[in-house]
Formats: C-alpha cells, structure tokens, sequence
C-alpha cells in the first residue's frame, strides 16, 4: 500500500483544502480534549512552511445536515490557533460565494477554518455538486483526517477525484504503523476487545480467527457472548440479535483461546454513586447489570496481557464514564502499559479512557486516532478515504 504523500507534492504557495478529525469534545465553549488537534500540527506546520494558504475542513458531531450553533467551530479555532500559536480565523459557512472571497484573499501561510461540513446534509451524501464546491477553494487535497477515513463522504472522498490529493502526515503515520503491525506480529497476539456494539467488533475477530492466538473480550460486547453461552446476564447491556453471531465466532475459534469474564463487578443502579459488589458470572440475575470487571477477570487478562507481544485493542472494558465502574479498565490500561508488547490502542472510548487515567500515550506503542476506521483497515477492508490517497 504506497500513498501520494507530501514529500512528493508540489505545494509551495499553493491554496490546500486540509481535510482533518476535529470531532472534539467542547464544553461551554471550551475544547476538552485536544489530543486530534494536536495530531493535525505537523501537517499544519510543514504546510504553513512551504506558505501554503491553508483551508482546514472537518466535521463536529452530528447536526442532521443543517447549521445547529451547538455544532459551530468557534472554540475548535480558538484552541487551534493557541497551539498553532498563529491566528485561526473561522468563516461561517464551507462552501460559497462568501468562502471563496474569503480564501481567494488569503496570504501564503495564513490558515482558515470552514465551519462545520455536516451543516450540508450533502457532505454525508457525498453529493458531486457539494465536493465540487469545496474543490473549488483550493488548488490541492489533503486528507489528514484518519478518523473519517472509512467513509465515503464529499470531503473525505468525492473531492479527492477532483484536485491532486496527498496524504497527510499524520494519516501516514497511521498506515504505516497499522499496516506494519500486520505484516510481521510478533506472537503471541493479543486481540483485546470491549466495548458496547457486536456489530463493529465482529468483523476484526472474524479476521483475527487467522492471525491471533489470543482473544480477550470484555465491556458489554462480552455480555452478549456469556449470554450466548447460556449465562444469565441479569438486566445487563447485551444484543439478543447477536447471540448467534457470538455463539458462531466461538465455535470458529475453538483450538485457540479465548477469555471470557468469570466474575463482574454488577449493581442494579448506573450511577456515580452506585453500590457495586462483585459476583461470579453464574450468580447474575434480575435486576442486576454487569457493569465491569471482576477482581478475578481482571487478574486472568492481565495475566495473558503480560504474555502477549503483540496487543491490538479496542474498547473499554465496563462503563468507564463513571467511576464505580471504571476500575476494570483502569486494571487492563495498567496491565497493557506494563506488559512490553507492541500495543496498539484506538477507539475515541478507549484513547478517552487512557487519558482519562494519566496515560499521556508515550506508555503504549501506538494510540491510533481512528476507531471504526482503525478496525475497518486490521480487517483489510478497502477504505475509500485511503483508496483515493494510493499511487
Ligand atoms: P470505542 O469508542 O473505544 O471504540 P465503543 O464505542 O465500542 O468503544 O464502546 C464504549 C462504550 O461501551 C462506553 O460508552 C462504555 O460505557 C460502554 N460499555 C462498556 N462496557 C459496558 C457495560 N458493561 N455496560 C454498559 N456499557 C458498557
Ligand atoms: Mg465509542
């Protein structure tokens, strides 16, 4: 897989729509988690040397295709430029008559921000019109946004057809650290999954059927596979639906290992301050929901963890937003951290938990800034926002 990076592009003060993964969280006004902005720097940085006139284009949340102030990227400016450590300036809309004055006035290195994509119900649709309107604002593509790279949508994939589109650094760091962990995994390896939805999980452990020797399962993904083997989950978060699909996937990896909780930590109530116990897996029942680990589980997986060298994970492994249940998780971060594999982390939960709990990511291998988009391309998906980068 050889993508068109920077290094081979003509740039020198040339007008760079840089399509980028600014889906922050913001809370009155204020970005709460900086990491994907942080990630963008050295894109933005090598392109405002080459005096680029860059035009930053990114999604935020999900406004249902019409402009929603809740969903507007003042903060997402403001805290770009303070790291930036240049001016940001933010226009009202991306596409236009008063976008393409805006931009067609920019200065070598100057760096503007559309407002958010998703106001146009026709970014999600990949509509031509709309990725012809946005390829008209600058002369060259780059698609830094490794998040959004698993969807076909007009900035991520239509307008990539229509300028000369590059990777960018960070979308290339990516690739080469996750196809690299594919080519060669040092064994044993260890896929650790968690989490809430079977469906976005059971396609990377149908593929790792061929390539890992170890599955450890945990979060609410796991409910639906102990209810599949016939436990009573209680009132616990599980996928009726799924059983089969998980009943499927265990008889397939039969020879090769798979953990399971033995115990969880349950309570009837999802609160920050819930009374939590801890029971073993046949002892759950009623109103009771398995919200996290067990102390046993959790010593069981850090155990294999420890002899893993090679550990791919994705998801939290119990309700880690509150803190009676997050101790599970917090226990697998740990084990992760201190195992010495090569370990590689994604999902917006799970790099969330990390952070969460003190990591500043130098302790893992790899924090990856795709979730679906990280699992699609382990599973060796074709990923149209990839594709259209390739030579
Ligand atoms: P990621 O974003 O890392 O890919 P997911 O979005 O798949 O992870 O799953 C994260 C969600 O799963 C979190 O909101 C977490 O609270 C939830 N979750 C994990 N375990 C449980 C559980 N036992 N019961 C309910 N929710 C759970
Ligand atoms: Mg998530």
């Amino acid at each position: 897989m050889q993508l068109r990076t920077l290094s081979s592009a003509d740039l020198k003060g040339k007008r760079v729509l840089l399509r980028t993964d600014f889906n922050v969280p913001i809370q009155d006004g204020v970005v709460q988690d900086k990491t994907r902005l942080e990630g963008s720097l050295p894109t933005l940085r090598f392109l405002i040397e080459q005096g680029c006139k860059i035009i930053i284009a990114t999604h935020l949340g999900r406004p249902k295709g019409k402009p929603d102030p809740e969903f507007k990227l003042d903060a997402v400016a403001k805290e770009l430029s303070s790291l930036l450590d240049a001016p940001v300036s933010k226009l009202n809309d991306c596409v236009g008559p008063e976008v393409e004055a805006a931009v067609s006035a920019m200065t070598e290195g100057q760096v503007v921000l559309l407002e958010n994509l998703r106001f146009h119900a026709e970014e999600e649709a990949n509509d031509p019109a709309f990725a012809q309107a946005l390829a008209k604002l600058a002369e060259v593509y780059v698609s830094d946004a490794f998040g959004t790279v698993h969807r076909a949508h007009a900035s991520t994939e239509g307008v990539a057809h229509l300028l000369p589109a590059y990777a960018g650094l960070l979308v290339e760091k990516e690739v080469k650290v996750l196809s690299g962990l594919m080519e060669n995994p040092a064994p044993p390896l260890c896929l650790l999954v968690g989490g809430a939805k079977v469906d976005t999980k059971i396609g990377i452990l149908e593929k790792f059927l061929e390539i890992a020797d170890l599955f450890v399962i945990g979060g609410a993904l796991a409910n639906t596979f102990l209810k599949a083997q016939g436990h009573d989950v209680g009132a616990s978060l599980y996928e009726e639906d799924k059983l089969d699909v998980a009943q499927k996937f265990l008889e397939a990896a039969k020879g090769k290992t798979v953990l399971l909780p033995v115990d969880a930590m349950v309570s009837e109530e999802v609160s920050e301050t819930a009374k939590v116990q801890t029971v073993n897996v046949s002892q759950v029942s009623g109103a009771l929901k398995i919200l996290d680990l067990g102390v046993k589980t959790v010593e069981l997986y850090s155990a294999a963890l420890k002899k893993s060298k090679t550990i791919i994970w994705n998801g939290p492994m119990g309700l880690y937003e509150m803190s009676p249940f997050a101790t599970g998780t917090q226990a697998i971060a740990k084990a992760v951290a201190e195992s010495g594999a090569v370990s590689v982390l994604g999902g917006g939960d799970t790099i969330d938990a990390v952070h969460h709990f003190g990591y500043s990511g130098k302790e893992f291998t790899h924090l990856s800034t795709g979730g679906g988009a990280m699992l699609e391309f382990l599973e060796g998906k074709e990923l149209p926002g990839i594709k259209v980068l390739l030579v």
